[in-house]
């Protein structure tokens, strides 16, 4: 026999499955603030924070926005590329950045990987290695 249901509770189902859908299929054109914009969501960020900012740290703050941001498709700028290797970078969906770890000559035809994600020249989504993340072989 079937649950009985409200419609409050079919609202709330049909937004669920919103949520879920919407993170199962991330914006497909995130977009990539600048050193200023998201310098100024920083601040606005710890100012609304008050006296829990210090407590909580600049990291944990920094982190926190960035999560945030990269729920909606919004990424904090790349990081300077390290020398000396593939300067290629793409953003996971929790919007920290990775480089490619290939040396700075190979191929970029075959695509670009840091060991742990793989994603084709010119992308910026997270595509997993098709094993999955590289694990410690003993
Ligand atoms: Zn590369």
């Amino acid at each position: 026999m079937p649950a009985q249901s409200t419609t409050a509770e079919v609202v709330d189902l049909d937004q669920r499955r919103a949520v879920l859908a919407a993170v199962e299929a991330p914006p497909s054109a995130r977009r990539v603030l600048t050193e200023g914009e998201f310098d100024a969501a920083y601040r606005a960020a710890r100012a609304e924070l008050g006296l829990h900012a210090r407590r909580l740290g600049t990291y944990t703050i920094e982190a926190a926005l960035t999560s945030a941001l990269a729920a909606v498709g919004i990424l904090p700028p790349p990081p300077d590329p390290e020398p000396d290797q593939c300067a290629a970078q793409f953003a996971d969906l929790a919007g920290e950045w990775h480089q490619c770890a290939e040396d700075a000559d190979h191929d970029q035809a075959e695509g670009h990987s840091d060991g742990e994600w793989s994603w084709p020249h010119g992308e910026t989504y997270a595509v997993p290695e098709p094993d999955g993340p590289a694990e410690a072989q003993q």
